[in-house]
């Protein structure tokens, strides 16, 4: 059996260190080489992370700059300290290996040649402990550690390196790191380094370790060398050549695999020591939201860094799904405030080898509205630009961050274990980022991207939730779903969907929505045909422009539009059929070829719940194109099927201005503002103008029944406000929101 064998061949590689063994590998089977399904089980230890780590404050120091490298004459723990006590923060996040090594490391790791008799980490675990700060490290996984010309120099570090077909080391270069060698991380050797670097740090009083990146494809890649030619060959039967055939799936699907399997291997070992030395665990999760990535990566560390994203509704949807993915276990999701990227991309490149720019960037606004909107997520922020502070560089203060966290602090009783209370939740679906293993591709992400933009600018209270945490239980608790684009569905998931709209749930789908398994096979008529009554005919047909929906029938899924009118469409299109009693509303319609290319919104009844369908992607239009009607269609779709119900929240405020609701743990609300107002002038990069206090924001919050509201607090202000009680919602006017504004609804009963 393969698996048997890698893991065999695992074990017997990695016997070199000591104590350590592999846990035996849970999931995935490599006997079918089919996408795993619901069980994300991975078993607990009993091992308790600290109450605070939820809540951390946490400041990132960075090891790849100075003061560390090139040169680390300039290193003061004792100044580091100062620095994360002065920004507000009770953690440090410290690097002790870069490029280099600044603790004297038995791993064979490159150690820094200035280090002499001094341990980095060690000064810097003392200052910790004397400031009462908490410490945890970063590590590597699988991204660069090597410079090109260190293989020259160090000979021994030939087998740490990813190979090309030539056998020539494989140079990072997708994203700029210019001279840096991609580690091998699916062979032996780096893999027992960082090991190796594990156990040691578990030997000093740090709190815990950081991964850096686990299913972070970009930095690694196929290895050719021998050792990944033969452990591939024993894993799969096949020879590692195939992968050169782009069209090879069989062997791509493979290869994913294998490399799941010893990363999962990997992180559980990893856990395993931390655990056993009383340390928490934190790894990357940024990247791990596509169809190649281990599914389970998030399940496995006590928290977890959501990748930030520039857009504040980007950001929001991030958010939102990591503190889902986090909640129902109780771990840490984490989000970067500030950057260390000069730009994304598309730029000119700024230096050559690329840096990383912890020192150059000032702070601004943006840093209060990036800490605010990962508080207002339910993410805790963590701050990137310590060494710019190290040396005072610039004009550019530490006021932003040590704000958001001096708001943290006062927040925190109704922050800490607060949920989103949502009208409409989003679910990404991760079956539909499979579809690769047909050679497809979809646009799940985008497309929910796009709606929930469209549900924040009309004021509907948002989340969202990964199909990974769709459960019977916490269906329950959901009034409206909507899944966009998709297409990817386990048969799993589609009968918890359509079980809970049958006892009375909501439930929206657009464009491809079921029509693959999880796969990325087509599943004939779609996963949803009976609860949606929609029989999907085919794969999505050719999109063709100029296309409206043309209203059929008065129906409150359509709001204000009536029988006759038309509405802004899309030009993507599913050739569907409605079944059973379901009833088309709209139909596609070209207006260049008078053509009706089919149904375009179909309604349905199931059981005691409602169903909307859209055959093509409004939400994917209006990322783009802001169409009112766009927006319109998909509020009246999800007040809909919500039942009337009133919204939890209203804003009379310009579109820009965003809501996130929370409810604390003692019942209280909270109404997250965020006034992302101002020109953007390009949709990267940090080009929007000033952010202006808008004035007169009008919040109405709907007041839970059996409460009353005893005081409407705005907290980042620090003041009381008046509120008046109009049609079940307590009302206030806010004089000004600058960036961001906490509204605070004290409730009693
Ligand atoms: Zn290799």
């Amino acid at each position: 059996m393969k698996r048997r064998a890698f893991l065999k061949n695992t074990l017997a590689g990695m016997s070199a260190f000591g104590a350590w063994r592999f846990p035996a590998v849970a999931g995935g089977s490599a006997a079918t080489l089919s996408a795993s399904t619901r069980d994300l089980t991975v078993p607990a230890d009993g091992y308790e992370p600290p109450s605070w780590l939820r809540y951390a404050r946490a400041v990132y120091f960075e090891g790849h700059t100075p003061p560390v490298y090139p040169h680390l004459g300039d290193f003061d723990a004792g100044r580091l300290v100062k620095v994360v006590q002065d920004l507000g923060g009770d953690t440090l996040r410290f690097q002790p290996l870069g490029f280099r090594a600044y603790y004297p490391t038995q791993s064979k790791y490159p150690i820094h040649p200035e280090l002499g008799s001094r341990d980095l980490l060690a000064e810097t675990v003392r200052a910790c402990r004397k400031a009462g700060l908490h410490i945890y490290c970063y590590a590597k996984y699988g991204n660069p550690c090597l410079q090109a010309s260190d293989l020259d120099k160090h000979p021994e570090y030939a087998d740490w390196v990813m190979r090309g077909l030539d056998g020539k080391p494989s140079v990072l270069d997708d994203l700029g790191w210019g001279a840096s060698l991609k580690a091998d991380a699916t062979g032996d050797a780096f893999r027992r380094a960082i090991h190796q670097t594990v156990i040691e740090l578990c030997t000093y009083d740090i709190d815990g370790v950081y991964f850096d990146a686990p299913s972070g494809f970009s930095y690694t890649g196929i290895c050719y060398c021998n050792t990944c030619r033969r452990k591939f060959k024993e894993y799969s039967g096949m020879d590692i050549d195939r992968l050169q055939n782009s069209a090879d799936r069989e062997a791509q699907i493979a290869w994913y695999q294998w490399f799941g399997e010893m990363e999962l291997a990997d992180l559980l070992g990893f856990r395993k020591v931390l655990h056993g030395s009383g340390k928490f665990m934190l790894c990357h999760n940024g990247g791990t939201w596509h169809g190649q990535a281990l599914r389970e990566q998030y399940r496995i560390p006590d928290g977890f860094m959501v990748e930030h994203q520039v857009q504040v509704y980007r950001r929001l949807m991030a958010g939102l799904m990591g503190a889902a993915m986090a909640r129902p276990t109780q771990k840490l999701p984490q989000m970067y405030m500030g950057s260390y990227c000069l730009s994304d991309f598309d730029q000119p490149p700024h230096s050559h080898p690329w840096s990383l720019e912890s020192t150059s960037e000032e702070d601004g606004d943006e840093v209060l509205m990036e800490g605010f909107t990962d508080l207002a997520c339910g993410a805790a922020p963590l701050y990137v630009n310590l060494n710019r502070l190290y040396y005072g560089l610039g004009s550019g203060s530490a006021r932003p961050a040590q704000e958001v966290y001096e708001v943290m602090r006062r927040v925190e009783p109704i922050l800490k274990d607060s949920v989103a209370v949502p009208y409409v939740t989003v679910v990404p679906s991760w079956e539909a980022l499979q579809l690769w293993r047909s050679g497809r591709r979809g646009w799940n992400v985008e497309m929910s991207e796009g709606f929930t933009l469209a549900m924040l600018d009309e004021r509907l209270s948002l989340d969202v939730c990964p199909s990974t945490e769709v459960t019977a239980k916490w269906l329950e608790g959901q009034r409206v779903i909507a899944l966009c684009g998709a297409s990817g569905l386990s048969s799993d998931t589609a009968r918890l969907l359509t079980d809970w709209v049958e006892r009375g749930g909501g439930l929206l789908a657009t464009y491809d929505t079921g029509l693959y398994d999880e796969n990325g096979q087509v599943r004939p008529g779609g996963a949803l045909r009976e609860v949606l009554g929609v029989d999907i005919k085919g794969e999505a047909l050719d999109t063709q422009p100029e296309c409206y929906y043309r209203v059929k029938e008065t129906h409150p899924a359509l709001g204000e539009y009536h029988s006759g009118a038309v509405v802004i469409g899309d030009g993507r299109l599913l050739p569907v059929e409605a079944v059973g009693g379901a009833r088309v509303l709209a139909d596609c319609w070209n207006l260049g070829t008078k053509e009706s290319r089919g149904p375009a919104m179909v309604v349905n009844t199931y059981g005691k719940g409602r169903t909307v369908y859209i055959s093509g992607s409004l939400e994917a239009h209006y990322t783009s194109s802001r169409v009112l009607s766009h927006r319109r269609v998909l509020t009246a779709a999800v007040r809909y099927l919500a039942g009337e119900v009133p919204p939890p929240f209203t804003l009379g405020a310009p579109r820009g201005v965003y809501g996130v609701l929370r409810r604390a743990p003692n019942a209280d609300l909270t109404l997250w503002l965020l006034a992302n107002v101002g020109f953007k002038d390009a949709d990267i990069g940090r080009m929007r103008q000033e952010f202006m206090p808008v004035p007169n924001v009008e919040v109405s919050v709907l007041v839970p029944q059996g409460r009353r509201v005893k005081a409407v607090h705005l907290v980042r202000s620090r003041r009381e406000v008046p509120f008046t009680l109009t049609g079940g919602y307590a009302v206030v006017t806010i004089p000004a929101v600058h960036v961001a504004e906490i509204v605070h609804l004290e409730l009693g009963s």
